[in-house]
């Protein structure tokens, strides 16, 4: 049997362990925070279910309802209210919605689009003659700004794919890899042309659906919930040690581990599963162009701050999912989600719960701020945007330094040559946001894949 060790007790290294376990491997996690989860963190307060992490995940990709289901939890899994799904952008001091039928950034329905006051007559028109656009297949990757820009004009880069993409991954369209981060619409634009008759012919193709399934789905208690089955199914078969891995060797089978308490392990299989900066600075002594690679993807600090009122408080309840902030009209705020709207049993009659973003790319000083400063400062602006004079009657900060990989321009080779310097027999394995996908159900997916590689098995999990 061979000995695994696995840094990073996140998702991706509890879906390692899980899958591993499975296969009646044993393994031994260490997780340097005193608990499990690494992001993912939820927490009742006043009969509210509120995530310090991610909230969700997306529907479209099967490995995290995989992983539910086996585990049992498959009747815990709750869909968001899609029938309530506006999402505000801020423009010029006023919100307005996303018009309707965007996919992300692409316009599928010409009446929306028309009427929007989020864009002006000279993007709409612009964005109606791309459907004209022949193909100009590009070699090479380039940034999402440039691609966005080139199909849908500046205004779509500030109003659209930039609140969205920071929503998502605190990152700048102007860095991020289109070819990493929005590879489909890379492939229809080479195809078609038209970004927008690319993504109306996939759609086509796909079968119109009246009832489409919600884009994002979690579990009534809470994602902590996938967290304690997952540690709760492993008990028994792995061991996990509250330390911080220092450095890795190459030993004379495999390698040996120093710990932060002073001890050593030794294992035949390392499975990274930490941030890829944090990686790097254990890898040096095996492979240092390999840990010079990790180094080097970027990434950004966020921070959630949750902030619970009463209902009672409110002239009129908040509506629709929440708001986007383009860095165009930032201060703070990057985006706020209002919970109750977005998804049920998480926040209870009477009470509202506003969830707020900050930081990412351009603002990771935030994190070194006061609770009291970033109370004050969430407070005051979200009174502002969202029209209210409610004071919160509790408050919840986490903040997450260097937590979220970016997808920078040439990450698909900088992944090239990292996938080439790991092979599956060299007994070194990599799992985490920074490689290839950095939601909850890629992360899944590539802790599982780990597994199955030292398993010596074919992943079974499509991508
Ligand atoms: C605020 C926020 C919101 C998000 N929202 C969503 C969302 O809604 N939907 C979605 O799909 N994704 C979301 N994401 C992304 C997703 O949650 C993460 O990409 C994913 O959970 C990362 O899991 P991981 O196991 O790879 O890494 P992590 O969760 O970062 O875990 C890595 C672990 O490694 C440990 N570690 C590091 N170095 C060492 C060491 N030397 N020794 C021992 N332990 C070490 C760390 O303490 C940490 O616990 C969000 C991320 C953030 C930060």
């Amino acid at each position: 049997m061979p000995g695994v060790v696995i840094i990073g007790g996140g998702i991706s290294g509890l879906s390692a362990a899980y899958y591993l376990a499975r296969g009646g491997v044993g393994s031994t996690i260490l997780e340097s925070r005193p608990r499990l989860g690494g992001v993912i963190q939820t927490e009742r307060v006043e009969g509210c279910t509120i995530e310090a992490g991610p909230d969700s995940f997306l529907s479209a990709k099967p490995a995290a309802l995989e992983l539910i289901g086996e585990l049992g939890l498959a009747d815990q899994v709750i869909g968001s209210n899609d029938r309530l799904r506006v999402t505000y952008v801020r423009k010029g001091g006023r919100l307005l919605p996303l018009p309707d039928g965007l996919m992300m950034m692409v316009p599928t329905k010409i009446l929306p689009l028309l009427t929007t006051g989020l864009l002006g007559w000279r993007t709409k028109f612009r964005m109606g003659m791309e459907l004209l656009r022949a193909p100009q297949p590009k070699p090479g990757d380039e940034s999402v700004a440039d691609f966005i820009q080139e199909h849908y004009g500046a205004e779509a880069v500030d109003y659209l794919a930039e609140p969205l993409l920071s929503g998502i991954y605190g990152g700048d369209p102007s860095q991020l890899s289109v070819t990493s981060v929005l590879p489909r619409f890379v492939e229809l634009a080479n195809q078609y042309g038209s970004l927008t008759r690319g993504v109306l012919a996939a759609r086509a193709r796909a079968g119109r659906n009246r009832n489409p399934a919600p884009l994002f789905r979690t579990l009534k208690g809470g994602l902590g919930q996938l967290v304690d089955a997952i540690a709760g199914a492993i008990g028994g078969k792995v061991e996990v040690r509250q330390c911080r891995a220092q450095t890795i060797q190459r030993a004379e089978a495999g390698f040996r581990i120093k710990l932060d308490d002073g001890g050593w392990l030794e294992a035949d299989h390392v499975v990274l599963a930490c941030e890829a900066h944090n990686g790097a600075a254990l890898l040096g002594g095996v492979d240092g162009r390999l840990a010079e690679l990790l180094g080097s993807v970027p990434y950004s600090s966020s921070m959630t701050v949750a902030l619970g009122f009463d209902a009672a408080d409110f002239a009129r309840p908040p509506h629709g999912f929440g708001f986007l902030v383009p860095k165009k009209e930032r201060r703070r705020l990057v985006a706020c989600t209002w919970v109750g709207t977005k998804f049920s049993y998480r926040v209870p009659e009477g009470k509202v719960v506003a969830r707020c973003f900050l930081g990412g790319m351009e603002d990771a000083g935030v994190l070194g701020e006061s609770d009291e400063a970033v109370v004050a400062a969430v407070v005051r602006e979200l009174q502002e945007i969202a029209g209210f004079t409610a004071r919160p009657r509790f408050t919840r900060i986490a903040r997450w330094p260097r937590s979220m990989a970016q997808y920078t321009v040439g990450h698909a080779q900088r992944m090239a040559e990292i996938q080439a310097r790991t092979p599956p027999a060299g007994g070194l394995h990599l799992a985490g946001n920074a490689y290839e996908g950095i939601g909850i159900p890629d992360c899944i997916r590539m802790g599982r894949q780990a597994a199955a590689r030292i398993l010596g098995t074919r992943p079974e999990v499509s991508a």
